[in-house]
């Protein structure tokens, strides 16, 4: 293995989480770990500068990211976020994470992420908009609807999906509705999108309650984020009868043992824009949040959440990855060893970009289809994708998300050596 030296990487940072995670998995793959080496590498990373006029008249400039991690499979495909703490480290492993989950759930995909290092609630609405329109026209060059296709993450959603659509039409002179998923409806967008991840995350909860004899009725579920994925997983717990017990946001953290008014939650989160000023739940420190008491653990904020030490604490049976990369190799250790199920990102949350996939596929058939039949087949994609995984967990006698690794590697790498080296 070489390092890369183009970008310097923290050592307990998520680019070495991932290449933890790679190397648990080469003794599984046989003679396609040859091509190891792949999936070590990026295949491409573009960064940009994206200098804006504000409101009052300064020029600032950000730094925005798309990395392409493998295009082995089909064409780039994952999100866009705007958060400060992006660098291009983060969007890299971001981007590898892609390839992995398009590959175990099977999309004809590779993987790709884009980010811009920016606090959007710094920002108006004319400066967002504007961050967004540089951003697009600057990574113009590498996106396409056979090329990449971005989507939300963190901090981004529809409107800016649609602001990335109009950006790149301009440009390339043409309504090009196959560019990004995550769009409103009325610019080509899939209905079941908004709320695919979460609805993902609950599926996956069920399916592993399933095989782990545990009820989803009744049981206690604790949440950290109480964004686009958070919110929905909560829901469709609270609607088949959990219990949420506790939530962190970045506004702090609340519970209740007897379980929080889903409606209240959610009505709170609107209004407030988090989750902290809930009526019907108590203030905790957010440091106690991993000390509530649940079935289900559902991170769902961002990556090195669950560190070595929380993991040690947490009361939980299962842990369920709404997030990202939310628990690095020494915390699965512990996990492990506490006999805890950690059912991984690259399975948990993929339930996004599987309706991405369901809404790329409508804008290029320009047919669209009624939203039962989106979340049939979400369920039926999810739930066959996780039945491989648990089957070769079971086979190998590994952690669920070296076997979700083993299923996509094979897949990437396959595709790799069929496709051969160029030139
Ligand atoms: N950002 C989401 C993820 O991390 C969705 C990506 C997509 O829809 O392309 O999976």
């Amino acid at each position: 293995m070489t390092a890369l030296s183009f970008v310097p990487v923290s050592s307990g940072g998520p680019w070495n989480t991932y290449l933890t995670q790679v190397e648990r998995v080469l003794p599984y793959l046989g003679p396609l770990s040859r091509w190891a080496e792949t999936l070590r590498r990026p295949k491409r990373a573009l960064v940009v500068d994206v200098p804006i006029e504000m409101d009052d008249g300064s020029i600032r400039h950000f730094e925005g990211f798309r990395v392409q991690h493998n295009l082995s499979r089909g064409p780039g495909k994952g999100g866009v976020r705007f958060h400060p703490a992006v660098t291009l480290e983060e969007v890299m492993a971001l981007a590898a994470w892609m390839t992995v989950k398009n590959a175990a759930v099977n999309l004809p995909y590779g993987g790709a992420k884009g980010g811009v290092r920016v606090d959007p609630r710094e920002l108006s609405r004319r400066e967002l908009e504007k961050v967004t329109r540089r951003y697009t026209s600057e990574i113009g060059l590498i996106i396409g609807p056979d090329k990449d296709i971005p989507a939300p993450d963190v901090n981004t959603n529809g409107q800016i999906m649609a602001w990335m659509m109009d950006t790149y039409s301009m440009n390339v002179g043409a309504a090009s509705t196959g560019v990004v998923t995550g769009k409103p409806i009325a610019l080509g967008g899939s209905l079941g999108r908004v709320k695919a991840t979460g609805r993902g995350v609950f599926v996956i909860g069920r399916e592993i309650a399933r095989r782990l004899q545990m009820q989803i009725a009744g049981s206690r579920v604790a949440i950290q984020g109480f964004g686009n994925v958070g919110s929905a997983a909560a829901e469709l717990f609270a609607g088949n009868g959990a219990k949420i017990v506790a939530v962190q946001d970045h506004t702090g953290s609340i519970a209740n043992p007897a379980g929080i008014d889903i409606a209240t939650l959610v009505a709170t989160a609107q209004r407030d824009g988090g989750v902290a000023g809930c009526p019907g739940a108590e203030r905790i420190d957010d440091e106690a949040f991993w000390d509530a008491p649940c079935e289900f653990l559902v991170p769902a904020a961002l990556e090195g959440q669950l560190t070595a030490e929380r993991a040690r604490r947490v009361q939980t049976r299962v842990v369920l990855e709404g997030a990202n990369g939310p628990t690095p190799p020494d915390a699965d250790d512990v996990l492990a060893e506490r006999g805890i199920t950690v059912v991984p990102d690259v399975i948990c949350n993929a339930g996004g970009v599987t309706v991405s996939y369901f809404e790329w596929v409508q804008d290029l058939q320009s047919f669209f289809w009624s939203e039962d039949e989106i979340n049939v087949r979400l369920e039926r994609i999810l739930a066959d994708a996780f039945r491989r995984i648990w089957e070769t967990a079971q086979e190998h006698h590994i952690p669920l998300r070296t076997a979700a690794f083993v299923v996509a590697c094979t897949r990437i790498l396959a595709a790799r050596e069929e496709r051969g080296l160029y030139p």
